[in-house]
C-alpha cells in the first residue's frame, strides 16, 4: 500500500508587475528592487530606446525584467499594455504609478501657464487613473492585487504652500484617487496606496537631494508586496502613515 503523500500544497503564483516610468530614477530602482524578490517586472517606459536599454542592463544581471513601451498619456499605448498583460501574462498583481513629471519654473500659481497645469495633471493624475481602470479587471479576476501611487510630499494637503501649484494639485488629486479606489476596491485583496519617496536624487529630485534611489524605492516596493491583510486607501513615507 502506497502511503499517502503530504497535503498537496497550494502554489502561490508567479507575480507579474507593472512599473511606469521606469527608464530611469525611482522607476528603475523599484524594477530592480521588485525583480530581485522574484516578481516578473515589466519596465515601461514612453522613450523604446531608452526603456529597452534599462531591461536589458536588469536582465544581464540575471533578473527578471521585460520591457514594454507606455506613454501614460497616450490612450492607445494604455490599451496596448493592458492587452498584453491580459494575452502575454493572464494576469497583473502590482501596478507602481510611478511616471511623473514636474515641469513649472519657480513662478506663482498665479502666472502658470494653463498648458503647463494640463500637461502635470495629464500625467501624474489621469495617467494612473486610466491605467488603473484598464488593469484592475486583471486583478480582481484573480482575487490579488497591490497599486502602488507614487505621490509627493509636495501633495500633502496638511503641508500644502506656495509654489508648484500644478505638480501639487496633480499630487493632492492622485492621494484622493488613492482613498477612493481603495474604497471602491475594498474586500476584494486588491490594495490601494499611496506613497511619498522623499527628496531623491534623481532628475526631477535634483542632484543635492538627500536620498538614494535605493532609499527612495523601498517604501514602494514594502507596498507593492503587501500580505493580504495590509493596509488599503493610506498614504506612506518609510512604512509609516504620513498626513495626507
Ligand atoms: P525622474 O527621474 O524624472 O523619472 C520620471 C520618469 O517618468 C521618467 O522615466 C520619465 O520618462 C517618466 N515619464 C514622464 N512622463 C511620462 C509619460 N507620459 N509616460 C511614461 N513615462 C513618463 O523622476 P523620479 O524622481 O524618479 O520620480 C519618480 C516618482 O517619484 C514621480 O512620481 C515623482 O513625482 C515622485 N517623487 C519624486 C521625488 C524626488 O525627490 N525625486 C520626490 C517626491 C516624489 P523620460 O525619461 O522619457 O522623461
Amino acid at each position: 500500500m502506497v502511503a499517502p503523500g503530504p497535503p498537496a500544497e497550494r502554489a502561490v503564483p508567479r507575480r507579474h508587475a507593472l512599473v511606469t516610468g521606469a527608464n530611469r530614477g525611482i522607476g528603475l530602482e523599484v524594477c530592480r528592487q521588485l525583480a530581485a524578490r522574484g516578481v516578473h517586472t515589466l519596465l515601461t517606459a514612453r522613450r523604446e530606446d531608452r526603456g529597452r536599454e534599462a531591461a536589458a542592463a536588469l536582465a544581464a544581471e540575471g533578473l527578471p525584467v521585460a520591457f514594454f513601451p507606455l506613454d501614460v498619456t497616450d490612450e492607445a499605448s494604455m490599451q496596448r499594455v493592458a492587452e498584453y498583460a491580459a494575452r502575454e501574462l493572464g494576469r497583473l498583481d502590482i501596478l507602481v504609478n510611478n511616471a511623473a513629471i514636474s515641469i513649472e519654473k519657480k513662478q506663482p500659481g498665479l502666472d502658470i501657464a494653463m498648458d503647463v497645469v494640463r500637461a502635470t495633471v495629464d500625467t501624474n493624475l489621469y495617467g494612473p487613473l486610466r491605467l488603473t481602470q484598464l488593469l484592475v479587471p486583471l486583478m480582481t479576476r484573480h482575487g490579488y492585487g497591490r497599486i502602488v501611487n507614487v505621490s509627493s510630499g509636495l501633495g500633502s494637503f496638511a503641508l500644502l504652500a506656495a509654489g508648484k501649484l500644478a505638480y501639487r494639485l496633480s499630487k493632492v488629486a492622485l492621494n484622493a484617487m488613492t482613498r477612493v479606489l481603495a474604497d471602491e476596491l475594498r474586500g476584494s485583496n486588491v490594495l490601494v496606496n499611496a506613497v511619498t519617496p522623499g527628496r531623491v536624487r534623481t532628475h526631477l529630485g535634483g542632484i543635492h537631494a538627500q536620498r538614494s534611489t535605493e532609499e527612495g524605492a523601498d517604501g514602494i516596493v514594502w507596498l507593492a508586496t503587501l500580505p493580504d491583510d495590509g493596509p488599503s486607501g493610506k498614504f506612506f513615507k518609510d512604512r509609516t502613515e504620513f498626513p495626507w
